[in-house]
């Protein structure tokens, strides 16, 4: 099945990208196809996140679209960042780093590190027919970074032994939040 990934997140793209194709599917980008919408993230939980971003995007693309909403809910901090993980220091255009350094900040010297990344997936379809799945991956928080792969709060999140940013791509997609839910997906994308 050709799908259309509602994402401009390299990061997100190609762990999408690898697990899609593995499984027999053509991914193009909504960049590839010159979708420049970039829609309101107005939901209040990731699955609404995600559901808006597929709806619009399938409209705009004509195909079968695929978007996730993800991020990291620590729960010492009452689960921020959680669905503003991206814009956690309030400007889009900081780095990761900047957004991983906020967050060591506010956690401190604080004993409680544990953390959970969460994924809601949406695949929406021309018909209407809309499917979601969600996964997610437990972990803790470091104090300081650690790796260079990945993406996001990857090298502050360690499942482990090791950060997500010190796992190659295929062992984090293994065990991550959105390799979870593309499994829950794949059953249903057989049958198609
Ligand atoms: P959004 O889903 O586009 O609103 O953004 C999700 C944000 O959560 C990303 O920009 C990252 O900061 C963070 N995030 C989501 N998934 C991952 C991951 O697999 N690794 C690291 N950070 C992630």
């Amino acid at each position: 099945m050709r799908i259309c990934a509602a994402t401009g997140n390299a990061g997100k793209l190609r762990e999408l990208r690898r697990i899609l194709e593995a499984q027999g599917h053509e991914v193009v980008s909504q960049k590839e196809l010159g979708i420049t919408i970039e829609p309101d993230e107005t939901g209040t939980t990731f699955e609404e996140n995600a559901l808006i971003k597929a709806e619009t995007i399938c409209k705009a693309s004509g195909l079968p679209t695929i978007a996730d909403d993800s991020g990291l809910c620590v729960d010492a901090l009452g689960g921020a960042p959680g669905v503003h993980s991206a814009r956690y220091t309030g400007n889009h255009a900081d780095s990761d780093a900047d957004r991983y350094n906020l967050l060591l900040r506010n956690l401190g010297g604080r004993d409680d590190r544990a953390a959970r990344f969460v994924c809601s997936l949406c695949c929406a379809f021309p018909n209407g027919d809309v499917l979601t799945a969600e996964g997610t991956c437990e972990g803790t928080i470091l104090s300081a970074p650690r790796g260079e792969n990945g993406f996001g709060y990857d090298p502050v999140f360690c499942v482990g032994e090791q950060t997500m940013a010190e796992m190659t791509d295929a062992e984090k997609n293994q065990i991550s939040h959105r390799g979870k839910a593309l499994e829950q997906l794949e059953d249903f994308f057989k049958t198609l």
